[in-house]
């Protein structure tokens, strides 16, 4: 069982990077109850703007393009990738490169249409120069970023790609050979790791693809345990 107090120090850890969000974004009050959800779309066009000229890190200086994230605001799947590649950061798009193009048939395989099923985004909104890993502090400069965009779409699933986002989400140092193959939650919300399409296209023998295969079947089956409603008991009892 987890130690409570480490489960204690995580929520809290969780509460302060919202509402060191909030304050980012310049609200004064905190909401007691749980508002009305707001449109999804609208939510994340307006924290797409706020992040316009961002210079929380060291990444604005080299970056062309804020690459915030695509796809549909209503998805109950997001998948997050590590940062933006040089392709991205020009067109201002996540994965859309060669790796975004085997993403897509990833996705694919496992019938989600990525513009239709899914939101797509990275932890860091901006690219590491030569594709590095992003450092500690530019991740905790945009983390109240990744957790608005969760917040405002609300997944059932998500999709993490690779070493960097499955150990940045899940706070943990196990690489993703170890942590893929089960499902974690990420606060409330299922969470999935699996390779990197990147790592695939490097390694491309039949083993990590039936990995990977595996991982996108599992994403697949908790997706549809988690968006199909249950089947409602009928209001009248039948007779015996
Ligand atoms: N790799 C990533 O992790 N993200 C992208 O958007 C593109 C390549």
């Amino acid at each position: 069982m987890e130690d409570p107090r480490a489960a204690l120090g995580e929520a809290l850890a969780a509460v302060a990077d919202t509402l060191r969000h909030h304050r980012d974004v310049g609200l004064k009050e905190i909401a007691w109850s749980r508002p009305e959800p707001p449109d999804a779309a609208q939510g994340l066009r307006a924290q797409e703007r706020a992040l316009q000229g961002c210079t929380r890190c060291k990444l604005s200086g080299s970056r062309s393009t804020v690459v915030f994230g695509s796809g549909n605001p209503n998805a109950r799947l997001v998948v997050i990738g590590e940062g933006p590649g040089e392709e991205e950061d020009k067109q201002g798009k996540p994965f859309v490169g060669r790796a975004g193009q085997l993403l897509t048939k990833m996705l694919a395989s496992v019938h989600f249409d990525r513009e239709r099923d899914c939101y797509i985004c990275n932890v860091v909104k901006c690219r590491p120069e030569k594709n590095r890993n992003p450092e500690p502090d530019e991740v905790a400069a945009c983390n109240p970023f990744l957790l608005a965009q969760l917040d405002t779409i609300q997944p059932a699933v998500i999709l993490a790609l690779g070493n960097f986002a499955a150990q940045t989400l899940l706070g943990t140092k196990d690489g993703i050979t170890k942590l893929r193959g089960r499902a974690y939650f990420y606060r409330d919300i299922v969470l999935v790791p699996t390779f990197h399409p990147a790592f695939l296209l490097r390694n491309p023998g039949d083993q990590y693809k039936r990995m990977a295969w595996d991982d996108l079947k599992l994403a697949r089956r908790e997706w549809e345990r988690l968006t199909t409603p249950s089947p409602q008991p009928s209001p009248v009892n039948p007779l015996p």
